[in-house]
């Protein structure tokens, strides 16, 4: 015996059609449960598929493309230049993309970006007085010197640490460590006193400018290491001082 569902009919509706139509006083029981058993069901035609994940992907990437496409000229410039960065280094990969304007702000290790600070230049208003190329008695110079006068307001770039620097000829100075990129280490030399020691958010004032140490005159002595931390926990610098970047600098420099 087989039964056939009306059309129109639904499932809560089968008993009462099997009633109405008679079926349920004339079958046995046994009959009549297997066929209440084998009742069809609706079912709805099967969706394709979502991947939330490659949405999620897609929709990233739309952002990022506009993003790019609403920058401003100087953040194209940014955009470029840490291209650059990831195209000839193969050592600073893996910075977040929250920390990327401070990586290409200071991080400076390709060598045809080793002259992107000339002597002569003006940084936030301040003269470039000796450059890398610069030459000491003690060697090559291989720093940036600003024209500060003393007292001259040096700020945190980025949120980072800050110690002192244990060195006669610098005068008093400074280690700065960036917390976005503690691979770096940026001395600070010929303060005004000794600086101020601890963690300290972007922009906060953490030494003055002065004319302490070695020197024919004030100004602020700026350094830039790519370090190690060794086993048993000490700074070792790797290489050559690379070049501090305009932005780096104009962000320690800030005048009152
Ligand atoms: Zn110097």
């Amino acid at each position: 015996m087989t039964y056939r569902e009306p059309d129109g009919v639904d499932e809560q509706d089968w008993d009462a059609y099997l009633k109405v139509s008679g079926y349920i006083n004339q079958i046995p029981p046994t009959v009549l449960q297997s066929a209440q058993s084998s009742r069809p069901t609706f079912q709805l035609p099967s969706l394709p598929k979502v991947d939330l994940g490659w949405v999620a992907i897609a929709g990233f990437g739309v952002l990022l493309g506009y993003m790019y496409m609403t920058a401003t000229p100087t953040e194209e410039t940014n955009v470029t230049l840490w291209d650059k960065i990831l195209s000839t280094s193969k050592n600073i990969v893996t910075f977040s993309a929250n920390h990327t304007e401070a990586a290409i702000d200071f991080i400076n290790p390709a060598a045809e970006m080793q002259d992107t600070v000339r002597k002569g230049d003006s940084i936030a208003g301040f003269v470039v007085t000796d450059d890398m190329n610069g030459v000491r008695d003690y060697g090559k110079h291989a720093a940036i010197d600003l024209g500060t006068p003393e007292g001259t307001s040096i700020r945190m770039p980025y949120d980072g640490t800050i110690k002192p620097v244990e060195d006669d000829n610098c005068g008093y100075g400074a280690y700065i460590y960036l917390k976005q990129a503690p691979n770096y280490q940026i001395v600070l030399c010929h303060l005004l006193t000794p600086p101020l020691e601890g963690e300290f958010k972007a922009q906060e004032i953490v030494a003055r400018s002065g004319a302490t140490g070695r020197g024919s005159g004030p100004h602020l002595h700026v350094q830039l290491w790519k370090i190690e931390i060794t086993a048993d926990g000490q700074v070792k610098r790797v290489g050559k001082p690379l070049t501090p970047s305009k932005d780096l600098l104009t962000r320690l420099l800030r005048s009152f």
